[in-house]
């Protein structure tokens, strides 16, 4: 579970300015695939820093699994892994498995623990012919695949996705959605995707829409769809345009 109590926080270098967020309050529980949706500068990067304790909140509290994000900073990177948009700048490996096993040296993971943590990531990914390949060897969806394996193996209770989906083709993106699907479904993980793609929205179980540093909308894709007064805000899907047509003529 992810607790935001009445959280507000605003960035240092912008003392005179007005906060990146305020007092916003939410819960989010595992299993889930939440969308964080919004314009540029809403919020939705701040709400993922707090969560993943890189920023401390000015005022409120944040909680994961039952800590405060403010107090405990090495247990929150146990408890939350974030996936940043290109994946270039997260791989350190110079093959693939190399890659996967860093995470686990850097936790201090016993050597003998490693390949049981490292085969059930390789089979729950199908990745076990890319182990040895050499990670610039790797395609743009081969790539995110192995930075999920990296953060999956270190069995985070969630992973944080920033716009995961804008450099894939529709084919990689759909093998990532199953992916993402199978992990929230067989392990006790909730995953938060920040995205700008409308195509991603009815694949959310739950969507919060960000607006100047306060969340606008939380609901589902089906409730989303009834509120038209809020279409300013994000860019609806074109299927949704499409539903609404044929509404009219039948
Ligand atoms: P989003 O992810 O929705 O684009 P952000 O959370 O990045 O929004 O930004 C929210 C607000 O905080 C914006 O006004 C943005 O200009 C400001 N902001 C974001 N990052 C920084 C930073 N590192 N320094 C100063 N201001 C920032």
């Amino acid at each position: 579970m992810i607790l935001f109590d009445r959280v507000s926080f605003r960035y240092k270098e912008k003392q005179e300015a007005s906060f990146a967020i305020e007092e916003v309050s939410f819960s989010l529980c595992q299993k889930k695939i939440h969308g964080f949706i919004g314009g540029n500068g809403s919020g939705k990067t701040t709400v993922a820093r707090l969560i993943a304790g890189l920023l401390k909140p000015v005022s409120g509290k944040v909680e994961v699994c039952g800590i405060d994000t403010s107090a405990e900073d090495a247990l929150i990177h146990r408890k939350v892994g974030i996936i940043f948009q290109n994946p270039d700048n997260q791989i350190v490996g110079t093959t693939v498995e190399e890659d996967i096993a860093f995470g686990l040296e850097n936790l201090g993971v016993e050597t003998d623990m490693m390949p049981g943590k490292m085969d059930r990531v390789v089979s729950e990914l199908g990745i076990g012919d890319l182990m040895k390949m050499p990670v610039h060897h790797l395609s743009g969806g081969q790539k995110q695949m192995l930075c999920i394996a990296s953060v999956l193996v270190m069995e985070p209770e969630w992973i944080i996705f920033d716009e995961p989906t804008s450099h894939l083709d529709p084919w990689a993106r759909r093998e990532f959605y199953r992916t993402v699907r199978k992990i929230v479904e067989t392990r006790n993980t909730g995953v938060i995707m920040i995205s700008q793609i409308s195509d991603d929205f009815e694949l959310f179980d739950e969507i919060r829409i960000f607006s100047e540093g306060k969340v606008a909308f939380n609901g589902s894709s089906a409730e989303l769809k009834k509120q038209k007064d809020l279409r300013h805000l994000y860019k609806i899907p074109e299927k949704w345009l499409f539903d609404e047509f044929r509404q009219v003529v039948e």
